[in-house]
C-alpha cells in the first residue's frame, strides 16, 4: 500500500520512527499479514552521514525482512586492519567469506538501505506509511494505546492501536513517555564523519589508524565513496571542522584534494548508553530508541535489526491469536543482554582505536600484538571469537539441546526440500514458525490433531533432503521447531515429534 494521506483510525500495531528499524519492522508485520501503520515526523530520509557497515546477521534479517539481494549496493570487506604508528599492524581481523549464506562484512549506503525497505513494507496490502506525521502523546489504556499524531501544525489524528512500537530514535519520545531513561556514558570526544567521492586508487579494506595524536578510521563504500573518521582535538570546533579548508588540509595525507569531492559531512558524539527496559505494557522500544553504542564495531544498525527480528514476529502471533501475550515479555529478556555485550565490544574496540597517550598505544596495541602471537589468541581475535554470539541465555525456547543449540540461530545452508526447492534454508523455512524433519518428514510422526493445532498456531512442516543442516547441526532422522526469527526453539528425533511440537505449543502458549 503507499503512502496514505489520511490516517487509519485502527491498527494492531502503531510502529513510531520510519528510519530503517521502523522500516524493517514493518516490512515484517506486513509479511506476518499485520493491520500496521508506520509514521516519521520528517518528510524524508535523513541523508547525514551515519551506518556503513553491516555483519552477516543483519544481512539474514534483511532477507527475512524481504529484500532481495540486489536491494542496495554492498562491498564485501576482506578484512579490518588496525594499525599504531608504535607498534605497527597490532591487529586483523579476517571478514573474507560467508557465514550462512551472507558476507561477514559488507559496507553500504545508509540512504539507499533506508529507501529499499521502506519500498518493501509499503508493497504490503496490511502495512500503511504516512511521513510528516509526528507522534505527540499516547495512552496505554491496558487493552490498547490511543496515540495522537501531528500531521500539520493546525491538524492532529487519532489512532488506536494494539500496540505501539517505539523505533523513533535517540531522542525518542516514546522512551520518554514509558518512563525509560538511558544508562550508561557519553564520550567526551567528538568525531567528525567525511564521505567522498571519486578518490582514486581505493584500498579495499576498513582501516583503523590507532594514533593517538588523531585516530582516523577509514573505509571504502559503494558508489565509488570512501568515509574517513576524524576524532576531534581539544579545542576543535564543530563549525571549524566541518570547513571545505580544514577537511581539505586532514585529507591531505591521503589523497590529492582536487581530484575528490566531498558528499557528506557531519560531527557527532558516540554513546554507550542502554534503558533498563525494551518495554512497557503494550508499548516497546527498539533500535536507537533502546540502545546507543559507538560505532566502533559497527552494531549499532546491526543491533536495532537483531530487535526487529525479534519483536515483530512476537507481536504478529500475538495479533493473530496464535500465542500468548506472555511471549512479549521475552523480548527485553533476550534482546537487552546481548545488546549490552555488543555496547561492551564496541567500548573495547574503542579503546582500541583512541588511546589517550603515546605510552598508552604502545601498552595497549603492543599487548595486543603480544596476545596474537599466541595461536589461539591470534584465532580468538581475528576470526571474530570475540564477538557476542547471538544466542540467548535465556527466553522463548526449551532449554538445553545435544545437537543444535536452542536459543540460537540455527545455521542457514543451500538445501533441498522434498518438495524439490533447492536454495537457501531460510527461503524453505518461509515466514512462518517450522517444524523441520532432517532426512524425514515429520508429519509422519504427528497425530491428526497436533498437524491441526500445529497449523493453527502458524506451523508449518518441511522436509530437508540434503544440504549442511543435515550433515553439520544434526544427525539424520531429527526434527527442530524454528522459530520465525530463526532461532531454535526445540528439538528432537523425529520419533518424538509429537511431544517436541507439544512442548513448543505450551511455550508458545497457543490456544486450544
Ligand atoms: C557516525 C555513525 C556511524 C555509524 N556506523 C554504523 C555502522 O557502521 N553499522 C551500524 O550497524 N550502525 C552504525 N551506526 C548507527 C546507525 O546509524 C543507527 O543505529 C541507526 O541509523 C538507527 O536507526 P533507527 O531506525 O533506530 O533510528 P533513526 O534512524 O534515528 O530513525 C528514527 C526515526 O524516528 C523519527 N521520529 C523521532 N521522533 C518521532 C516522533 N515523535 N514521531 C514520529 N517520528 C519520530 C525520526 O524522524 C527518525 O526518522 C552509526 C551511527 C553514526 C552516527
Amino acid at each position: 500500500m503507499p503512502t496514505v494521506t489520511s490516517l487509519p483510525r485502527e491498527v494492531d500495531v502503531l510502529v513510531v520512527g520510519y528510519g530503517p528499524v521502523g522500516a524493517a519492522i514493518a516490512g515484517l508485520l506486513g509479511r506476518y499479514g499485520v493491520r500496521t501503520l508506520v509514521v516519521d515526523k520528517s518528510p524524508g530520509i535523513f541523508m547525514a552521514p551515519r551506518a556503513i557497515a553491516l555483519d552477516n546477521e543483519a544481512l539474514r534479517i534483511l532477507q527475512m525482512v524481504g529484500l532481495a539481494e540486489d536491494a542496495f549496493a554492498q562491498v564485501v570487506i576482506p578484512c579490518v586492519r588496525m594499525h599504531c604508528p608504535h607498534v605497527g599492524e597490532f591487529g586483523r581481523i579476517n571478514t573474507a567469506g560467508n557465514i550462512d549464506c551472507h558476507p561477514k562484512l559488507v559496507t553500504f549506503y545508509q540512504p539507499e538501505l533506508e529507501r529499499a525497505l521502506r519500498a518493501n513494507a509499503e508493497r504490503h496490502l496490511s502495512v500503511s506509511a504516512r511521513t510528516g506525521a509526528e507522534l505527540v502523546r499516547f495512552a496505554d489504556e491496558g487493552d490498547g494505546v490511543t496515540a495522537v499524531l501531528r500531521t500539520s501544525a493546525s491538524e492532529e489524528s487519532v489512532v488506536r492501536a494494539r500496540y505501539l512500537v517505539g523505533a523513533d530514535g535517540a531522542s525518542s519520545t516514546v522512551r520518554g513517555a514509558i518512563g525509560q531513561k538511558f544508562e550508561g556514558e557519553s564520550y567526551a570526544q567528538d568525531w567528525l564523519i567525511v564521505d567522498a567521492l571519486g578518490v582514486p586508487g581505493r584500498f579495499d579494506h576498513v582501516e583503523f589508524l590507532c594514533d593517538p595524536e588523531r585516530p582516523t578510521p577509514h573505509m571504502i563504500a559503494p558508489g565509488g565513496r570512501t568515509r574517513w573518521e576524524f576524532m576531534l582535538k581539544p579545542g576543535e570546533e564543530r563549525e571549524q571542522m566541518e570547513t571545505d579548508a580544514k577537511i581539505a588540509e586532514l585529507l591531505r595525507p591521503w589523497v590529492k584534494v582536487e581530484d575528490l569531492r566531498i558528499e557528506r559531512k557531519a560531527v557527532y558524539r558516540f554513546h554507550a548508553r542502554v534503558c533498563r527496559c525494551f518495554g512497557k505494557g503494550r508499548v516497546f522500544l527498539a533500535g536507537d530508541a533502546a540502545h546507543l553504542t559507538p560505532p566502533f564495531a559497527g552494531q549499532g544498525l546491526v543491533a536495532g535489526l537483531r530487535d526487529a527480528a525479534n519483536l515483530a514476529w512476537k507481536l504478529a502471533w500475538v495479533v493473530r491469536r496464535r500465542a500468548s501475550p506472555t511471549i512479549l515479555d521475552t523480548y527485553d529478556e533476550e534482546r537487552r543482554p546481548h545488546a549490552v555485550k555488543m555496547i561492551r565490544l564496541a567500548k573495547f574496540m574503542g579503546q582500541m582505536v583512541m588511546p589517550r597517550s603515546h605510552l598508552r598505544a604502545i601498552l595497549v596495541h603492543g599487548s595486543m600484538a603480544m596476545l596474537r602471537r599466541l595461536p589461539a589468541m591470534r584465532a580468538f581475535f581475528d576470526e571474530l571469537g570475540i564477538k557476542p554470539k547471538n544466542a540467548f541465555g535465556k527466553g522463548l525456547f526449551v532449554p538445553g539441546g545435544d545437537h543444535v543449540r536452542r536459543g540460537a540461530w540455527l545455521p542457514q545452508a543451500i538445501v533441498r526440500t522434498a518438495d524439490g526447492y533447492v536454495g537457501p534454508s531460510d527461503e524453505a523455512l518461509g515466514p512462518e514458525l517450522a517444524l523441520l524433519g532432517l532426512g524425514i518428514d515429520p508429519n509422519k510422526y504427528l497425530s491428526d490433531r497436533s498437524r491441526r493445532r500445529w497449523s493453527r498456531a502458524g506451523g508449518r512442516t518441511v522436509q530437508i533432503v540434503e544440504g549442511d543442516i543435515v550433515t553439520c547441526a544434526a544427525p539424520h532422522e531429527w526434527c527442530i521447531v524454528v522459530r520465525p526469527d530463526r532461532t531454535v526453539l526445540q528439538d528432537g528425533p523425529v520419533q518424538e515429534a509429537e511431544r517436541v511440537v507439544r512442548e513448543s505449543l505450551r511455550l508458545l502458549g497457543t490456544p486450544g
